[in-house]
């Protein structure tokens, strides 16, 4: 299929500003496929993109949370179909020769391209995709729905994961945002205790809605202290990007407990070698996740009725509700529908 006509993207302006831009469609190159996108999510992580901070050249097009339909196949590609409906993460696709691929370590692949960073994204009606970075979307959920879950999701959902925690125990979560009210859910579902932790009470109530069994206020309590009184948590995510605050919690881990930090800061999270020696705790990180574990937090979203709290924009307001995420005043995720 060979490309016609323009269409509407939204760009980082020279300024750091995002600017409605109009572009030439263009065809997909061998491995890859186009998508006419149907939403597209904003991420925290879209902001190394855009303003303030640009760490991109001007002209990209931020976004990671992509749902689309496959609209053109490039030269190879066999597995897809025009049609079908595929998302797109944070991660734009492995390049199966590399060192990190031959060992099935398709995270860390050297070769991967960061959706809305290092190629153009989803804030537009149209966005070339590797195959290898495409998540099937289960046919009952929706576009706007699935979109948050492609990164925010699955985020939160593998850091769970890596925490390996067993049926019954108590896990906590630091932060209770646009990933905190997603890891709450997946937490609830997957049978654990959940302890929700964030500053003030105005998220307590939402947070029981949402499955915590327990609420700890970090402004007026000490959550380590806190947890540590519940029994100590197997496992505990932090979606705060704050060093300081996720050190604050290692006191509330139970014996062999895991922090899995999910938020990313420039400040260190320290840990005394007598923790990680006497009480044998971890402190590791997470970084979204593969297209198979994508599918995989989907399927479990879709069956333990796992969904985001969205405030749906339509392209053109991208800049708005960009500004609005940055703000902390989205509840929570914002999904730009072009
Ligand atoms: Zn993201
Ligand atoms: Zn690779």
């Amino acid at each position: 299929m060979s490309a016609t006509g323009t269409y509407r993207a939204v760009q980082v302006a020279a300024s750091g500003a995002l600017e409605l831009t109009e572009r030439p469609l263009a065809d997909p190159g061998r491995g890859q496929v186009r998508l006419r996108v149907e939403a597209c999510g904003i991420c925290h992580t879209d902001a190394g993109a855009v303003h303030p901070h640009p760490a991109t050249e001007p002209g990209i097009v931020p976004g990671h949370e992509v749902v689309g339909i496959i609209d053109a196949l490039g030269e190879g590609v066999t597995r897809w179909s025009v049609g079908e409906r595929v998302g797109v993460g944070f991660l734009g696709g492995h390049c199966g020769q590399c060192a990190s691929c031959r060992r099935g370590d398709f995270v860390n692949c050297q070769d991967q391209d960061r959706t809305g960073l290092t190629i153009d994204g989803g804030y537009a009606e149209y966005m070339v995709a590797r195959e290898t970075g495409l998540v099937a979307i289960p046919a009952e959920m929706t576009s706007v729905a699935a979109a948050p879950l492609l990164c925010a999701g699955i985020t939160t959902f593998n850091a769970l994961l890596k925490g390996a925690p067993e049926p019954g125990d108590l896990v906590a979560i630091q932060g209770i945002g646009g990933l905190g009210h997603l890891a709450l859910q997946y937490a609830d579902r997957m049978g654990l205790r959940v302890a929700a932790i964030a500053r003030g009470t105005a998220k307590e109530g939402l947070s029981t809605e949402l499955g915590a069994d327990h609420y700890i206020d970090s402004a007026a309590t000490d959550p380590g202290d806190e947890l540590a009184k519940l029994g100590g948590a197997s496992v505990i995510v932090t979606t705060v990007a704050s060093g300081a605050s996720s050190s604050s919690l290692i006191a509330g881990l139970a014996d062999r407990g895991r922090l899995v930090v999910v938020g990313a800061s420039s400040e260190p999270v320290t840990v005394s070698t007598g923790d990680l020696i006497g009480r044998g705790i971890a402190v590791l990180g997470s970084l979204t996740g593969t297209p198979i574990e994508n599918e995989r937090g989907l399927a479990f979203a879709h069956a333990q009725g796992v969904k985001a709290l969205i405030e749906e924009r339509p392209l053109a307001d991208a800049a708005a509700a960009f500004d609005r995420m940055l703000s902390g005043e989205a509840r929570f995720r914002m999904v730009l529908v072009p």
